[in-house]
């Protein structure tokens, strides 16, 4: 039976407008259609990096560095204020890329006050993942294009491509070229933005090495030795590490139970790890919904955050796909491994009967 639905859907013209009427629903205040808009790209195979090795050998020092923090942490060579501060500041400035970057300034998934947004700015500046200009544009980049040659991280190209090759390796020309259609006239209408990605360079100095690693050092004496490779390497990049996975991992193993045309799978373990952005099926189906996961599903720290911040009244308009839309997706496109609508997906649709044409399932998704 489960061959039958995909030989209905295989007809690639049907599924694009199934996501575009999903897209076309969810984005009531005009997205732009930034997410989930298939073109039609792929992956050359025969395309040949070229690696920037200026990048490579930065990578390979930057990695070098945390593993001594590392060796400093287990060999309890820091002070146990310094175990706190690290993973305090790891877990916030985490906060500042899954709910900052990510689902209030890439998906604008809910709106915030200046105060939270500035915090969150802050925090985004702290994780050191560049600036929320650059970020957020190479993240609709990935949504708009995804997997093909187009997505600066396509996982088609192998886990560790889109872990972190990508940015040792030159653009994809795709890359280059698509980038330029992007619409970032939101944020550039934004000053907390621009002035954050005017004054880049200093504010990283500041708030991503020279605060996080003299704080230890004046507050509770901790060596400046000690608090360079704990506070800054080790922490730096163990959350690029946790903010990676969600661009190889999670784009390779898993379950697709609201759409097994995309890569992006259900995994746990990213979830663990990133604050709740491995429901990747779910978020690239649904890319709109704040809680990046059915009902914010578990190990979604960030989810129970953003409520937090709305029953404190600074976070607002927060936006869900409604239940209607996630069951009707979820039998039409799904891998049938929901718990729930996986086995309706067998009985309740018929799709190899040729009389269903698309203005009935337009009024079906409806
Ligand atoms: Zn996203
Ligand atoms: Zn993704």
């Amino acid at each position: 039976m489960d061959d039958d639905i995909s030989t209905r859907l295989e007809d690639e013209s049907l599924h694009k407008k199934l996501l575009d009427d999903d897209e076309n629903q969810s984005h009531p205040e005009g997205d732009k259609g930034q997410h989930n808009s298939m073109e039609k790209l792929g992956t050359d195979p025969n395309f040949k990096r070229k690696i920037v090795w200026k990048n490579a050998i930065g990578f390979l020092v930057l990695h070098l560095a945390a593993f001594y923090g590392l060796y400093l942490v287990l060999t309890f060579r820091i002070k146990i204020l310094t175990y706190l501060w690290v993973m305090f500041l790891d877990l916030a400035s985490g906060e500042g890329i899954t709910m900052g970057a990510h689902r209030l300034f890439s998906h604008k998934s809910f709106k915030a006050t200046f105060s939270l947004k500035l915090i969150l700015v802050l925090l985004h500046t702290i994780a050191g993942q560049n600036c929320m200009y650059i970020w957020v544009r190479d993240h609709r980049q990935h949504h708009k294009f995804s997997d093909t040659d187009a997505d600066p991280h396509n996982a088609t190209r192998g886990f560790f491509f889109s872990h972190m090759g990508w940015l040792m390796s030159r653009k994809h020309p795709l890359v280059i070229e698509k980038g330029k259609t992007l619409d970032m006239s939101d944020l550039e209408a934004d000053p907390l933005i621009m002035w954050q990605k005017k004054y880049y360079k200093p504010l990283y100095l500041i708030m991503a090495i020279a605060l996080p690693v003299y704080i230890p050092v004046l507050v509770w004496g901790e060596t400046v030795w000690a608090s360079t490779f704990t506070s800054f390497f080790l922490r730096y990049v163990f959350l690029l590490h946790q903010t990676w996975f969600v661009n190889s991992a999670a784009h390779l193993w898993g379950t697709k139970p609201f759409d097994k045309y995309l890569l992006p799978a259900e995994n746990k373990f990213v979830s663990l790890v990133s604050g709740g952005e491995g429901w990747h099926n779910y978020h690239h189906t649904f890319p709109w919904d704040y809680r990046t996961s059915e009902f914010g599903a578990s190990y979604n720290v960030t989810c129970s955050l953003i409520d937090s911040c709305a029953y404190l009244g600074m976070a607002f308009d927060l936006k869900t796909a409604p239940f209607k839309m996630i069951e009707q997706r979820t039998i039409r496109t799904g891998d049938g491994s929901h718990p729930i609508y996986g086995m309706k997906k067998v009985k309740t649709y018929r799709w190899e009967d040729r009389n269903i044409n698309e203005l009935e399932i337009d009024e079906k998704v409806n």
